[in-house]
């Protein structure tokens, strides 16, 4: 086959269509929203998710579809996956798109995570607090990111005021987990079931958003063998193809999932300057049943992501030795939204 399909016209998709061309395929995006951005308002984006015929004359386009973001109707993915070959698959998606769904995915498979309750209504706060204690942090199941859809409850009187930003929508509530750090392994598995980790990244995120990954994360190397082996586990479990991202917040007790993304991950980003090959070709060569490439780190790396009017700042910033900037082209710049990034070589692996 000679084109893929990416669902979704933010940087992560033009970042993939980017790879894709690269390896010499086409590049077709279903965006249908106005203005093409990962912060597309969830709710027009699902309603053109629904718009079957379109899907279809979509999918018949392209040989394989993949997607950048998890707010996708699973139905949709039915529709594409009669007409192209579709990577990573419904289940993966389902499972990473609802908190409550990959709480459970992962304490099934073993694995730890924050203790966890559902709240369907506000009458469920009270029961779901005596399972995970205080504080705790309330998250909307579905369609949150860069920390949106979530508030902290530090206190049990505190629940009343937490669940007001919920608006009816399901949400979990979540034991606070006292971390030392936060970090995250990109991974991938290729159609033959081969798998590639790359080197664990720590995360500092500023107001909920990812703001800086730093390889290599200054943990013990059983702890990145950890990571990877989460990682790969996942990956089996769901049967995956393509790449991965999980977040882990690191503990005197050892690691603890805090969740997965289906596909390329902001927090993979160094590995465009570090790594190669980076996240978005590693993730082309799986879905297209290419051998998975070579993801060693050559570089010590930080991947600053430059948010709204850090943009200018960013100018300055692609003028110091080694660094790399990525633009996303966004027409606006907008508080909280991320513009564009920038990959900062600062020695040798
Ligand atoms: P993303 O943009 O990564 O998808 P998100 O909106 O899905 O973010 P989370 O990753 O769930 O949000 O949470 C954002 C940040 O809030 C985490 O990286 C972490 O710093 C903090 N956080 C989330 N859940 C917990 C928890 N249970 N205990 C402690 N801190 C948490
Ligand atoms: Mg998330
Ligand atoms: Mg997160």
């Amino acid at each position: 086959g000679s084109t893929v399909g990416i669902l979704g016209g933010g940087q992560l998709g033009r970042m993939l269509a980017m790879a894709a061309a690269r390896l010499g395929y086409k590049a077709h995006i279903y965006e249908p929203g106005a203005a093409p951005a990962a912060d597309v308002a969830a709710a027009r984006t699902m309603a053109a998710y629904d718009n079957t015929d379109a899907l279809r004359a979509f999918a018949a386009s392209c040989d394989v579809v993949t997607f950048e973001f998890e707010n996708i109707p699973a139905s949709a993915l039915d529709h594409l996956a009669r007409d192209a070959a579709l990577y990573p698959d419904r289940r993966a998606l389902e499972v990473s798109q609802d908190r409550l769904a990959e709480k459970t995915f992962l304490t099934d498979l073993g694995l730890r995570t924050a203790p966890f309750a559902p709240v369907g209504t506000a009458a469920d706060l009270p029961d779901a607090l005596a399972v995970t204690g205080t504080p705790a942090i309330l998250k909307t199941r579905r369609f949150g990111y860069d920390g949106k859809g979530q508030a902290r409850i530090a206190t049990p009187d505190q629940a009343e005021e937490a669940v007001a930003i919920l608006n009816g929508a399901p949400a979990i509530v979540e034991g606070f987990v006292a971390f030392s750090r936060e970090i995250s392994v990109i991974a991938a598995r290729g159609l033959d079931g081969s798998i590639a980790a790359y080197d664990p990244g720590e995360n500092v995120h500023q107001d909920g958003i990812l703001a800086t990954t730093t390889v290599p994360a200054a943990i013990p190397s059983s702890l990145k063998t950890d990571a990877i082996l989460i990682a790969s586990r996942i990956l089996n479990a769901l049967e995956y193809t393509g790449v991965l991202g999980v977040e882990l917040f690191v503990t005197p007790q050892g690691l603890v999932v805090n969740e997965i993304a289906p596909r390329v991950h902001n927090s993979g980003h160094w590995t465009q300057a570090g790594c190669a090959v980076d996240q978005f070709e590693q993730h082309i060569r799986a879905i297209t049943g290419w051998p998975l490439g070579d993801g060693a780190r050559h570089a010590n790396v930080v991947m600053e992501n430059l948010i709204g009017d850090q943009i200018d700042e960013g100018l300055r910033l692609a003028a110091q030795p080694g660094t790399q900037i990525h633009l996303y082209g966004k027409a606006e710049t907008r508080p909280g939204r991320k513009m564009g990034h920038v990959n900062r070589v600062t020695g040798p692996a």
